[in-house]
């Protein structure tokens, strides 16, 4: 029996494992009490990672769809035929023919984030998707045009803050989410401890507005109006003090006029938001000692993502907030991604060139999603017709997801890096099955840029991989190989991925920490030796001031009226009429919601998590299920413009009157072919068999998935 430390990388709370392994298997798992940033907390997804390792439904060998199914291949029989495939695509359609979509766990990965980057370079596309702009585009969006890189996303200080106002986000269900803090139930206690206040702005009472000082209810889709009434109550009654930021910050005197529309009274009816709330709540926000604004999906999956995201920031610096403790502020990553990538890959930038059938910009070398379909079903030069997946599952992500299903159907040429058969990749002509993360080394380059504390740590491998199987970076790794070959010759190829292989990921951690900043800059010196030695990571310490030094601005200046966003404005002053028409119509919006035992669509095959109220279900005030006839228990069919699901009601007054909600990443069993068996015997269809791919932000291409007009009626049969 040994004891092992790693961070799991399930999702961006990154908390400390102590797990237990006999005879190379993981017997135990719980929460490292010496690890600094999550002192012993687990959810409850951490502990099921052994039911990932262990799982019988796995997929641990290279497969290739045959007329009698799938048939187990080697290794290299595999990577070479995918090779030939893509090169074979490429040859007869152009480089863009080639799409890759990329699934949220590519993120917790050192492998996926650096070599997929290679490979499309390698291959000569730019169609590159992900679940990215499901939900966080306009994020990445700001982040670039307002401090120069799409990956300097700035967090709520939580442990220092003294009001902290979420927005269209339930942190204690997500765990953070664009915000790396463990424990986030505790340190959000720890702001009441401190005398402090948290409130909650969110169509649904939550997880975290049930544990909140106050929650306000509002329209959804309408946070951007709410939003820009603060912005307009905090410069009329002269409560803006931007403090330090005035130094690097431009275009504060141009926010007056445009909010000026935006009074409490006149967003009060299609935000269904009392005037007087909002008008206390950004006089609250304003006159706190130190406060945030913390925003996510509800913000952000709306046609006006950009704008309301905008308004977040905005609200942020003019209340003096930015790169202030307890305020909001941006982490100093010891491997700094936000500059190693800005240097290293094309993902700095925006609308450099647009997607081929609807013309949106991409966004940090990205296509949305909402477009995907088009692309490979609507013939022409550059029309898609061979995909790789990595980590991904898009007809279950994707808004519209049965038109992905037979969009994905439809290509020439499909191949999965994933664990399982899922629903997207049942369409794969090859499936390559990784290794999972514990049968690894691991080094996390993501998020602790997204840290509320900085810190750092290396994960050793835990067991040892069966024979005969790839970490996805092994995988990659032969891929890039081949299509190396083809572009410059087999020997100038295999140089290249034998240098490939003696820097990665040792050799490249230990030099991105020493020319980090808490290798050169701060007294640290720091190498991947010294961060090997503290198995629990490494402690760096609150977040510091960092602005505006780390600003990758051309001008190290914010421009706040950046003209992306003043190019929009129009359209939010226009929506705003049609939005308090909507508020008295009958129209319900449906909207979305997380499990705290749910991970999107990919842990649904673990039967620990999926008992108990992590179910399939829709959520529906009282009184509008009195007035459709529908009692608690009884199954209800919404319906939108691409489709129709079912699922039983469950009646709450947690929810807003008109609007219904379902979880998302469900429905595996609703498509033939899956792998995954527990996952497929559960209840429950996919919500994005009824989200809309035409419903999107216009600036981020961000998809709109809340605030989706759907009808609800009893089922009949
Ligand atoms: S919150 Fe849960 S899933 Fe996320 S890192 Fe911690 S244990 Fe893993």
């Amino acid at each position: 029996m040994s004891v092992h430390y790693r961070s799991c990388n399930l999702c961006e709370a990154s908390c400390g494992l102590e797990i237990t392994v006999e005879a190379n298997r993981v017997v135990g798992i719980r929460g490292d009490r010496e690890d600094p940033m999550s002192q012993g907390y687990l959810c409850p997804k951490g502990v099921a990672w052994q039911d990932l390792h262990n799982d019988p439904d796995r997929l641990r060998h290279p497969v290739r769809r045959t007329a009698a199914g799938w048939e187990r291949i080697g290794w290299d029989e595999a990577f070479d035929l995918v090779a030939d495939r893509l090169l074979q695509t490429r040859a007869r359609h152009g480089g863009d023919s080639i799409a890759f979509y990329l699934g949220n766990p590519i993120t917790h990965g050192w492998g996926p984030i650096i070599l997929i980057p290679m490979l499309l370079k390698a291959l000569g596309t730019r169609q590159r998707y992900s679940a990215a702009s499901v939900d966080q585009q306009p994020q990445h969006l700001l982040s670039y045009l307002l401090f120069g890189s799409p990956l300097l996303l700035p967090v709520p200080d939580v442990d220092r803050t003294d009001f902290l106002l979420v927005v269209g986000g339930n942190p204690l269900v997500s765990n953070g989410s664009i915000m790396t803090a463990p424990n986030i139930k505790r340190r959000l206690e720890g702001i009441r401890e401190r005398g402090g206040r948290v409130v909650v702005v969110d169509p649904r009472r939550t997880e975290t507005a049930r544990s909140a000082d106050a929650h306000h209810f509002i329209r959804p889709g309408t946070d951007v109006y709410f939003l820009a009434a603060m912005v307009q109550v905090i410069i009329t009654e002269g409560l803006a003090r931007p403090g330090r930021a005035r130094d690097y910050v431009d275009g504060i005197a141009a926010i007056e006029s445009m909010v000026a529309p935006f009074t409490p009274e006149a967003v009060s009816e299609a935000t269904g938001m009392p005037a007087d709330v909002i008008r206390q709540l950004a006089r609250d926000l304003a006159g706190a000692r130190r406060a945030a604004v913390y925003a996510r999906l509800g913000v952000c999956q709306t046609v006006y993502g950009t704008s309301a995201y905008w308004l977040v920031h905005v609200l942020n610096i003019l209340t003096g907030r930015l790169d202030e403790a307890g305020g909001w502020m941006l982490a100093e990553p010891a491997f700094d991604l936000p500059v190693i990538g800005a240097k290293t890959t094309d993902l700095i930038g925006y609308d450099r060139w647009r997607s081929r059938v609807r013309g949106i910009p991409e966004v940090a070398a990205e296509f949305p999603t909402v477009t995907l379909a088009d692309e490979i079903l609507t013939p022409g030069p550059g029309q898609v017709r061979a995909m790789v997946l990595v980590a991904g599952n898009p007809v279950l992500t994707v808004p519209d997801g049965r038109r992905i299903d037979a969009a994905l159907a439809d290509l020439d040429f499909l191949v999965s890096v994933d664990y399982y058969v899922n629903e997207s990749n049942r369409h794969a002509d090859v499936i390559l099955p990784p290794t999972a993360a514990l049968e690894r080394e691991e080094f996390d380059v993501v998020f602790p840029a997204v840290s509320v504390r900085n810190h750092v740590r290396w994960g050793p491998r835990v067991v040892q991989p069966a024979p005969d199987t790839r970490s996805d970076a092994e995988i990659l790794m032969a891929l890039l190989s081949r299509i190396d070959a083809a572009n410059m010759g087999p020997r100038r190829a295999k140089a290249l991925d034998q240098a490939r292989r003696r820097l990665l990921p040792r050799r490249l951690v230990d030099i991105a920490l020493r020319i980090g900043p808490w290798g050169v800059r701060h007294r640290e010196r720091l190498t991947l030796r010294k961060v090997q030695r503290f198995p629990h990571g490494l402690d760096l310490g609150p977040l510091q001031s960092v602005l505006p030094r780390r600003l990758m601005t051309s001008d190290k200046r914010i421009r706040l009226d950046h003209p992306v966003v003043t190019a929009d404005w129009p359209r939010v002053v226009a929506g705003l009429e049609k939005a308090t028409v909507d508020a008295r119509s009958e129209q319900m919006l449906l909207i979305g919601r997380r499990h705290l035992r749910s991970n999107n669509s990919w842990m649904h095959n673990t039967e620990r998590l999926t008992t108990g109220s992590n179910t399939y279900s829709l959520l529906m005030h009282p009184d509008d299920g009195a007035s459709r006839g529908l009692a608690d228990g009884d199954r209800a069919v919404i319906s939108s413009r691409v489709g129709e699901i079912a699922a039983d009601v469950r009646l709450t007054d947690d929810l807003m009157p008109g609007v219904v909600c379902l979880p998302h990443g469900w429905g595996h069993g609703t498509r033939d072919g899956v792998s995954w068996l527990h996952a497929a015997s559960l209840d429950g269809a996919s919500v994005n068999d009824i989200t809309d791919d035409q419903r999107y932000d216009p600036v981020s291409g961000n998809a709109a998935v809340t605030a989706l007009p759907v009808t609800v009626r009893a089922a009949t049969g």
